[in-house]
């Protein structure tokens, strides 16, 4: 890949990520990490449809082919197997990073996995980190994934950025304010984390990401963004992946009772995911690095968001309550003020109109209709 890339940039007449003044580009050649992954496929078929370039870089870990079949054989699509947390040689424009293991499922199974991505830079952030993966280790044997995707994984990206001089774009998350002690959530509130919770691979994975982005941005000249992703929802989700919105329609469609945990006055804010990577590419192609907030201020405690399963799937569906888990957000909601004046976004498909499209992608998979592989 990297040979090929390689040519044909020197065939256009460049190197890297700078177009020279003068030259008219036919499309760009972007990377998006975690692109077989539910977001992530949804953003590279927006590409892709204005003429991008895609290069697909998964390991598959949460992600699926079926995502991104529909592209197998458009000359404009590649898909690579590679796990981030190896380095990787590519000449490309701009890099979506979004892989990640983002589910409670996923990352409480493989948290040092999950948060080691950013491990290596800064000799501050080394020793930290140090003492930090020293405790991880001791408490979470099983957490390691998470930890090294998000700081090693994202790392090599932001090294990959460098060499090329791509725009590199994180995916963060609203995880960053933790639980948060202001409400909605602005950009400027600097969060309220514990550092050695259960959670703590996820949160604080994504805030060293963070770190290491600004990092490369103020050390090395990398053009970045970060996008901080509140709670999204759509087709492709992973069914049974613990998050509450695939769970609650998945028992609804199957009959089971909804779970809600604790006792389901906790809020979350839900956005629909066309509506995210709108938000996504406004980002990456426009001028300001962020952070923003991207999601939809519609909030719901999850009380709420059982009632709207019942009444789009099944009114007659039971709720069972179970135990929280622990360090669980009591309230989160995005103020996207930033969002709407810099980047001209804001959500359109409230939670109402959006559910359905997404009950109709699960019932095909769940009950095994595979006549729109494409949703
Ligand atoms: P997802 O699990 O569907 O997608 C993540 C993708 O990354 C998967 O395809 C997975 O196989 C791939 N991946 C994981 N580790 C990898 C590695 N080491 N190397 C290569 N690929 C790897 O999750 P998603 O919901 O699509 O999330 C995408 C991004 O958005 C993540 O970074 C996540 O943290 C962020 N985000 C999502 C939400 C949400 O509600 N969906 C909220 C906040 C932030
Ligand atoms: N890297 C990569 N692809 C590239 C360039 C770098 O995967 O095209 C990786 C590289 O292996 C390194 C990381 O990115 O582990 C950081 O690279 P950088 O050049 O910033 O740091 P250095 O290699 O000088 O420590
Ligand atoms: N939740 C729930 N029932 C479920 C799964 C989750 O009540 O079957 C709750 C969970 O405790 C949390 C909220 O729903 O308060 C959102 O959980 P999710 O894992 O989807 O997202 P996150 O906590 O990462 O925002």
């Amino acid at each position: 890949h990297y040979q090929r890339s390689a040519v044909e940039a020197a065939s256009r007449g460049f190197v890297g990520g700078k177009v020279p003044l003068g030259i008219k580009r036919k499309g760009l050649r972007i990377v998006v990490t975690g692109g077989a992954g539910f977001v992530g496929s949804h953003l590279v078929d927006q590409l892709i449809a204005r003429g991008d370039s895609v290069i697909v870089v998964d390991n598959f870990f949460t992600g699926r082919k079926e995502n991104v079949m529909h592209h197998f054989g458009n000359p404009n699509f590649e898909l690579i197997r590679h796990d981030v947390v190896e380095p990787l040689l590519l000449e490309v424009d701009q890099i979506y990073h979004l892989a990640c293991p983002a589910s409670p499922v996923h990352y409480k199974f493989n948290p040092v996995k999950t948060i080691i991505s950013f491990f290596f830079s800064f000799l501050v952030d080394f020793v930290f980190l140090c003492v930090f993966l020293v405790v991880k280790l001791a408490t979470f044997p099983l957490c390691f994934g998470l930890h090294k995707t998000n700081v090693v994984g994202t790392l090599n990206m932001l090294g990959l950025a460098k060499r090329v001089g791509a725009r590199f774009l994180l995916t963060s998350t609203s995880e960053v304010y933790g639980d948060p002690l202001q409400h909605p959530q602005v950009e400027t509130y600097w969060g309220n984390v514990n550092p050695i919770g259960v959670r703590s691979c996820y949160d604080e994975g994504k805030r060293t990401a963070e770190t290491l982005t600004m990092d490369y941005h103020r050390g090395a000249q990398i053009e970045v963004r970060i996008a901080r992703i509140f709670n999204t929802y759509g087709p492709r989700m992973c069914i049974d992946d613990g998050r509450v919105v695939s769970n609650f329609v998945a028992q609804a469609l199957r009959k089971e009772p909804l779970t809600v945990y604790g006792d389901g006055k906790q809020t979350r804010s839900f956005q629909y995911v066309s509506d995210l990577v709108e938000g996504l590419m406004r980002l990456m192609d426009g001028e300001h690095i962020g952070p923003f907030n991207l999601g939809n201020p519609g909030e719901f405690t999850m009380l709420e968001l059982a009632k709207v399963v019942q009444e789009t799937i099944d009114p007659n569906a039971k709720i069972e309550f179970r135990a929280n888990t622990a360090d669980d957000p009591h309230k989160r909601k995005p103020d996207i003020t930033k969002a709407k004046e810099m980047l001209g976004w804001e959500p359109k498909i409230p939670l109402r109109q959006g559910l359905p499209l997404m009950v109709n992608d699960f019932r095909k998979r769940i009950f095994g209709d595979h006549s729109d592989s494409n949703p």
